[in-house]
């Protein structure tokens, strides 16, 4: 029993300090064949391969790279719903397992839009690790609440099924959803795709907002140009860190041709870079 207690008194992992907010250290994932989601230490066949770096406390990172490059395999890891074949993956010095802080929305694709919830019940899920499973929410948890809606200009939208909204409400809500968490590490992967260019800037408007809380923000996705303008870092991935570091430096033609390869076409002698960004959004 004073176990228990101690657990519900002591929510979340403690963070070490010193340590950086991400850390992955030879990092190989190879997937176990005929079972969905799980990985192998004897595969040969890898989705990532000795992935190795570190992320500060506030960054904005993307994360480009072709289909299957382990984008998302890559946030799988952090949000420890996937365990790496070999290597280390810490955040604040620990483990994924336990952290409050990490927020992850996954690829549209991967969330059932169908479910009957409402956003505000969305969103009252990012508190779960801050309340507890053993109490009901409080006046504050719904304050949080309909003060992070009103941070993504959503309030509106409260009572609505999620499934009603747009891609870009929807986006939105989950950033909600991130900041009711207090989150520290936010995950967004492929946020951007099927946005219309308003509800994309809406988005980084929302992101700008974060940054004197120090969140630090991973983003994957196809849209080289928004890559290179609005994040500190880009992460250039193709089953290894072919680059990562500022724009100009990661997203060369080199860079770029040995991500990318055949989905990639050089126009007017190197001048301009066409990348075939046509996807199936797993
Ligand atoms: P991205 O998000 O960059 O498109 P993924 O991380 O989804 O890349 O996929 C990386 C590689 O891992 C691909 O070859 C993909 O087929 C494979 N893969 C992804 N998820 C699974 C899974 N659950 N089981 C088996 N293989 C997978
Ligand atoms: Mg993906």
């Amino acid at each position: 029993m004073a176990e228990i207690v101690r657990q519900i008194a002591h929510r979340g992992v403690a963070h070490e300090h010193g340590r950086p907010t991400l850390e992955m250290q030879g990092v190989t994932v190879a997937y176990a064949a005929g079972v969905n989601g799980v990985t192998t230490t004897r595969g040969t066949d890898y989705a990532l391969k000795d992935v190795s770096f570190q992320v500060g406390a506030g960054e904005r990172i993307a994360v480009v790279g072709p289909n299957g490059a382990g984008k998302s395999t890559l946030f799988k890891l952090i949000v420890g719903t996937l365990r790496p074949s070999q290597g280390d993956v810490t955040i604040f010095g620990h483990g994924p397992a336990g952290h409050i802080c990490i927020a992850y929305v996954p690829q549209r694709s991967q969330i059932d839009w169908g479910f009957p919830v409402t956003v505000e019940d969305v969103v009252m899920m990012g508190r779960v690790g801050q309340i507890g499973f053993f109490r009901w929410p409080r006046r504050r948890d719904w304050a949080v609440v309909h003060h992070s809606l009103e941070r993504v200009g959503a309030a509106h939208l409260a009572r609505k099924q999620i499934g009603e909204l747009s891609g870009g409400q929807q986006q939105r809500v989950f950033v909600a959803r991130a900041l009711a968490q207090e989150a520290e590490l936010l995950l967004l992967d492929e946020p951007l795709t099927g946005l219309d260019l308003p509800s994309q800037e809406a988005i980084f408007e929302i992101l700008d907002g974060l940054r004197p809380d120090g969140v630090t923000v991973l983003v994957a996705t196809h849209d080289l140009n928004l890559a290179a303008e609005r994040f500190d870092r880009v992460m250039l991935l193709n089953r290894k860190i072919v680059a990562l570091g500022a724009a100009t430096a990661v997203l060369t033609t080199d860079n770029l041709l040995a991500a990318y390869g055949g989905h990639m076409t050089v126009l007017n002698d190197g001048d301009m870079l066409l990348a075939d960004t046509c996807c199936d959004h797993d």
